[in-house]
């Protein structure tokens, strides 16, 4: 249970939304003027030098960046780079032969948030809504906002997880208005996975004709046997899409490539507000296609990664904070008290990004895992900003 009055029981939201069970996000925006402040300005205006010198532990990237497969596949097509009509590296078979699914059941975009985007131009209009968890991965309910719809959240239970079963309720209370579902697993900011029980419990009890999006961006660290990625559904013809990118484990963020999995109709509904094919650089379609090709790499990484959160959060635990259960390349770890701007600034002076508050869960820190010495980093950061304290026996402090 959370030590902190009114986030206790009832999971992170107080107050009347909790106390309803849920909480509306309505299109004014309320979402992109939270949690991005002066700081978010100083680190735009950041150097990039002073960048560079940095943990980089803000935004779950993946500290070693590309396999360098695909850094030398990239480094042969840069005579590409001014050209529609380069020489197709067979991205969406490869892909499509992944999954063992079709290409047709394939849409790319820049970064799976191009895929979230394009879920919002499909699936959303002004009036209808997104049911999902708050707090989330955002960005959705940012899109959906601005174009007029509605974020419909229930709250984290207090261990972090889902409540699946109030999304459920909000999904059939507010079933004729629902423009889809989005579940996020792991979650992140908290990256707390959902059971494939409780995955199957969201694809089997919502309204059938209901789309679901479930978004997979860090499946590839998860090594809790409870979870399973649902894109059997998908090959099952279910209303599901599955969101996965290149730029957790492959470390390609900065190059953007991410793409939806579903049943080609579904595919085809995405497609049509897009633009084609041209979204994606000529790059990234190399890079992407050598790193599925090297298995062992990505093996070798999640191992490294999991390794070291595991490490770091054990050196984190020891000084009395308690951190939630990750099953991702981040962590939050639960300061007791709101995370503030000096905080991140306190960090930034000892060469540490870390993530920025992420209401309604304020007491927690995001932290991604980063290099051996990035986390070292760190930790000795954490022991000066938050100095030890007793070791709490309730979970998550
Ligand atoms: N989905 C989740 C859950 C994320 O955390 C992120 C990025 O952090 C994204 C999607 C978007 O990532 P990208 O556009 O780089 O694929």
């Amino acid at each position: 249970m959370y030590a902190r009055k009114g986030l206790s029981r009832r999971g992170f939201v107080g107050g009347v939304a909790g106390a309803l069970g849920y909480m509306g996000l309505k299109p004014s925006g309320d979402l992109l003027a939270s949690g991005f402040g002066s700081f978010e300005a100083a680190r735009a205006a950041m150097q990039s030098n002073e960048y560079d010198g940095m943990a980089k532990l803000a935004n779950n990237e993946n500290p070693w960046g590309p396999p360098k497969v695909s850094i030398d596949a990239m480094n042969e097509v840069w005579k590409y780079a001014g050209r529609y009509g380069y020489p197709d590296p067979g991205l969406a078979a490869t892909v499509a032969q992944h999954h063992g699914v079709e290409p047709g059941n394939i849409l790319f975009g820049a970064g799976s948030s191009e895929t979230l985007t394009v879920m919002g131009q499909a699936f959303l209009s002004p009036g209808k809504k997104i049911i999902g968890a708050m707090p989330t991965y955002m960005s959705v309910y940012n899109y959906a906002t601005a174009m007029g719809a509605e974020g419909i959240t229930a709250p984290l239970n207090a261990d972090g997880s889902q409540n699946i079963d109030a999304m459920i309720q909000l999904a059939k209370r507010n079933y004729r208005d629902v423009g889809f579902f989005y579940l996020v697993n792991p979650n992140n900011p908290t990256g707390v996975l959902v059971t494939k029980e409780d995955v199957a419990k969201v694809v089997n009890e919502v309204p059938e004709d209901m789309m679901i999006l479930i978004d997979e961006a860090y499946h590839h660290f998860v090594d809790d046997p409870r979870y399973e990625t649902a894109m059997k559904y998908v090959k099952e013809g279910r209303n599901v899409v599955v969101a996965r990118t290149f730029s957790k484990i492959y470390g390609l963020a900065g190059m953007r490539l991410g793409y939806g999995v579903a049943r080609t109709d579904i595919i085809e509904r995405m497609r049509r507000p897009t633009t084609g094919t041209q979204n994606i650089g000529a790059l990234v379609k190399y890079g992407a296609v050598a790193a599925l090709k090297d298995p062992q790499e990505e093996i070798r990484v999640r191992n490294l990664i999991n390794g070291m959160r595991k490490t770091t959060v054990a050196a984190i635990e020891a000084t009395g904070y308690k951190v939630l259960p990750s099953q991702a390349n981040f962590y939050m770890v639960n300061i007791r008290r709101p995370v503030t701007d000096a905080d991140r600034t306190a960090f930034r002076t000892n060469g540490v990004l870390v993530g920025r508050a992420f209401p309604p869960m304020n007491d927690f820190l995001r932290v991604s895992v980063g290099t051996e010495e990035e986390n070292t980093r760190f930790v000795s950061a954490f022991k000066k900003v938050f100095p030890a304290t007793a070791t709490q026996t309730s979970r998550g402090g």
